[in-house]
């Protein structure tokens, strides 16, 4: 059975023994490709061989990028012999006894055979040769192509002295999974906390959508303040997965699962209904929380129902227009040429929403869009807000970006504010609003109808002046 696919299902190690290689044993003449069932049996091979010997073997797992390009640039013929000189980089960094081979689209599978001197500091040394030469420029078809290598390392001497063949490919799929999250050229060496890692992802991509369903995930709410008054001025909605059994998850680890599903359109709606749910329990509790921010995604953005759902939920929260903001992200109004999201933003605007522009100075967006748009509020991203007490550039990059907000009529927010220093500061340099941990870090609803009224009854104790400085 050949296996000719990007991924290579982890499954597919577990059912070693119904072939063993595609092909004659790697010692007589090594295949180029081998099968998915050949995998842990060889596996199984070089663990007993090293163990006979009292010895450690290793097991480079290896996923190229930039693969697909060439395919795409100058055809299949040109990919295959991308693949064929991937490996022949690879093979050039190992001895006799040591094995490689293609599993998939753009996997290669190294198992160093066993040597006295393989430590942990040598593998990871074999495995950086191994990715340089595998990334020098790659002259095919008349082109120079840049191709990526991201590896997952896994030592025989840091797993289980039983470990199986099988067990042993789980561990560097898992180092190599890991890798990935860090980019396209990193190396990471499998330990036993890389396997909970793994089983946590694996949890969120498995039940993220049933939860979202089942309401686990809700908005948390983090206040913003007027720098002038210290007053609440509005609050930012950020999801939060209330897992029954793992506690509370934080969005950076579920929103790519959701984005996978394409169920992020379904978080905004969820988001949106529940945080002016939750505007209309504070207005009837007597509490002062003037607007509540959203986030949307482009998946949201590009909605055309997006607007007429908005007001169809907040004319049944009875809640005026003005009491939502949207917050937009500069990269999504940067980079996106659709006009669906230009359609729905400004639509959202002329019903009476803020629009803010979130992560102000990370997404280039040309001022003529700044214009443009009907964006009312630039959030300053925390990149320009921390150390600016320190900092005499940073504080001079921040004048700069609160100047032109002045010039473009723009309210502002400095997010990421950790230190009442920062506070001070943004206040003396005329940023509007603050938002930060130094304030208060998100907080779940009940959570929030504590902190309030202990944060009105501090600033009524703080003469106004001094809440300026
Ligand atoms: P964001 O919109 O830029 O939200 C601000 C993030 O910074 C939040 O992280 C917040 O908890 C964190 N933060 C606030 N103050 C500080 C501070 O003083 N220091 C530091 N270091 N961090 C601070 P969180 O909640 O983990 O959200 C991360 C990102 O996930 C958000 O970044 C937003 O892009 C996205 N996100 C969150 N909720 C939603 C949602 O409902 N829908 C969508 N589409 N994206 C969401
Ligand atoms: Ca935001
Ligand atoms: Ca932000």
């Amino acid at each position: 059975m050949m296996l000719v696919a990007t991924g290579f299902p982890l499954y597919l190690w577990r059912t070693g023994g119904l072939d063993f290689l595609n092909g004659p044993e790697p010692s007589a003449a090594p295949p180029h490709f081998l099968d998915a069932p050949g995998a842990p049996a060889l596996a199984d091979r070089f663990l007993a061989d090293a163990r006979d010997v009292h010895q450690s073997v290793a097991c480079l797992l290896i996923d190229i990028g930039g693969l697909d390009r060439v395919r795409h640039l100058n055809g299949g013929a040109a990919m295959r012999a991308a693949q064929d000189m991937c490996l022949m980089r690879i093979k050039a960094h190992l001895r006799v006894g040591d094995a490689a081979y293609r599993i998939g689209d753009a996997r290669f599978l190294v198992l160093v055979g066993p040597a006295a001197r393989l430590d942990l500091e040598a593998l990871l040394q074999l495995g950086a040769r191994v990715q340089s030469s595998v990334e020098d420029p790659a002259a095919l078809s008349e082109m120079t192509h840049y191709l990526t290598a991201c590896i997952g390392m896994a030592h025989s001497r840091r797993c289980a002295a039983d470990i199986t063949g099988a067990g042993f490919l789980e561990a560097v799929e898992a180092a190599l999974e890991e890798a990935a999250l860090h980019g396209a050229s990193a190396i990471r060496a499998w330990s036993p906390s890389l396997d909970r890692n793994v089983a946590t992802r694996r949890m969120i991509r498995t039940s993220v959508v049933a939860a979202l369903e089942k309401g686990q995930i809700e908005p948390w709410f983090q206040p913003q303040l007027c720098t002038s008054t210290g007053r609440v001025s509005g609050v930012e909605a950020l999801a939060r997965w209330v897992h029954p059994e793992r506690g509370v998850i934080a969005p950076g680890q579920f929103l790519p699962a959701l984005e996978r599903a394409g169920r992020l359109s379904r978080l905004g709606e969820v988001m949106i209904s529940r945080s002016l749910a939750a505007l209309h329990h504070w207005d009837a509790a007597g509490l002062d929380i003037p607007s509540v921010s959203v986030n949307l995604a482009e998946a949201d953005l590009r909605d055309p129902h997006l607007s007429e759902r908005i007001k169809w939920d907040l004319d049944r929260h009875d809640l005026a227009p003005e009491r939502l903001a949207i917050e937009v992200l500069e990269t999504v109004l940067a980079s996106s040429d659709e006009c669906a999201v230009a359609k729905n933003v400004s639509t959202l605007a002329s019903l009476g929403c803020r629009i803010d522009l979130d992560d102000f100075g990370t997404g280039r967006a040309p001022i003529a869009t700044l214009r443009r748009m009907p964006i009312q509020r630039l959030k300053i991203d925390r990149s320009f807000v921390t150390g600016i007490g320190d900092d005499p550039e940073q504080r001079r990059i921040l004048t700069a970006i609160l100047s032109l907000a002045d010039r473009l009529n723009l309210d502002t927010l400095a997010e990421g504010v950790e230190t009442s220093g920062e506070h001070a500061l943004l206040a003396q340099l005329g940023c509007d609003h603050v938002q930060g941990y130094g304030i208060a870090e998100p907080m779940s609803l009940d959570a929030f109808d504590t902190w309030l009224p202990m944060h009105d009854a501090k600033i009524a104790d703080v003469p106004l002046l001094s809440r300026k400085a």
